[in-house]
């Protein structure tokens, strides 16, 4: 279930855990569709799934190997199946979904596996960075070395053109035909809480209902998150995040997992860019997140429910 000398699960052990914990806790478990390479790409849901209530989405995984962000959407589920929130699940669906990029997920396992260890891999399997391929700003370049490329050997290639890539359109048409209010994504790494824009430095119009919110979660941190509009941090066009919130109206937050992962005492996080992302142990740093980013259950089911 884990990949050898880490404390990170192979992906079989991931879509293993979803399975376990659909049938411990009853949450509906939701094809959503497959990668490029042909893996599934699944969601839990708790609450029952009905559309017409207000719903929540944490997912993860954009990127191939920020790891720690897979491992807090499944502990938040952990909670859920435990029971945590349950009060609020008749409110509000809340949605989780580890693995947005399964292909990318697979190549990082196998490099980690094959002995060598060393492993930085951000794309698809088409090469792609899918937070560079959402229809939202795709052609305009904000002049930062984040931003989408339109060079295939660049880090953060763009992709031929707006969802161009299977993995961002079965997340697109997965949240179409949904009804969601709020969403998270997971990724790694920079210690922080961002809302939009990412591809613009204005405010947006949400900015203060956004700033609360990720206030909210920085506030039941042990060791509190800065909290921040995304382009203070980096700015980058063709994001979840802002099409989330611009094309479809989602109070969309972003948290940057941990801080840069070398650690004197930890010799495999001196060379392995793995750990430069995630934590050579994330627990402590997942029950730093985790509990506090399920303060969204609440929040949603208090700010979109009528009475
Ligand atoms: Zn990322």
């Amino acid at each position: 279930m884990f990949i050898r000398d880490t404390a990170y699960k192979t992906l079989r052990g991931v879509e293993a855990e979803i399975d376990a914990l659909a049938a411990r806790s009853g949450a509906e478990i939701a094809l959503l569709g497959e990668s490029t390479e042909g893996r599934p790409i699944r969601a839990l849901c708790f609450g029952g799934g009905d559309y017409r209530k207000p719903e929540l989405l944490y997912y993860a995984l954009e990127h191939s190997m920020e790891y720690i962000g897979a491992e807090a959407a499944l502990d938040a589920a952990r909670r859920l199946a435990d029971g945590e929130c349950s009060e609020f699940l008749d409110k509000t669906n809340v949605w989780v979904l580890p693995v947005f990029n399964p292909d990318g997920y697979a190549r990082v396992e196998k490099q980690l596996s094959s002995g060598l260890g060393l492993a930085f891999a951000r794309k698809n399997a088409s090469g792609v960075d899918l937070n560079r391929n959402f229809p939202v700003a795709f052609y305009h370049f904000p002049g930062s070395v984040f931003a989408g490329s339109p060079l295939k050997f660049s880090p953060h290639y763009r992709g031929a053109e707006p969802c161009s890539e299977q993995e961002t359109r079965v997340f697109r048409d997965f949240i179409l035909g949904r009804n969601f209010k709020i969403s998270l994504a997971f990724h790694c790494f920079g210690a922080s809480i961002l809302y939009p824009y990412f591809y613009k430095k204005s405010k947006c119009g949400a900015h203060d209902t956004l700033a609360a919110l990720a206030g909210k979660i920085s506030f039941a941190q042990r060791s509190p998150y800065s909290v921040k509009p995304g382009h203070k941090l980096y700015l980058t066009n063709g994001s979840s995040a802002d099409w989330l919130y611009d094309e479809q109206g989602i109070l969309a937050l972003v948290m940057e997992i941990g801080k840069l992962g070398v650690k004197a005492d930890r010799p495999e996080s001196w060379i392995n860019p793995f750990f430069w992302f995630n934590p050579v142990d994330p627990r402590e740093e997942l029950d730093n997140i985790v509990p506090a980013s399920l303060k969204l259950v609440e929040e949603t089911a208090s700010r979109f429910c009528g009475d």
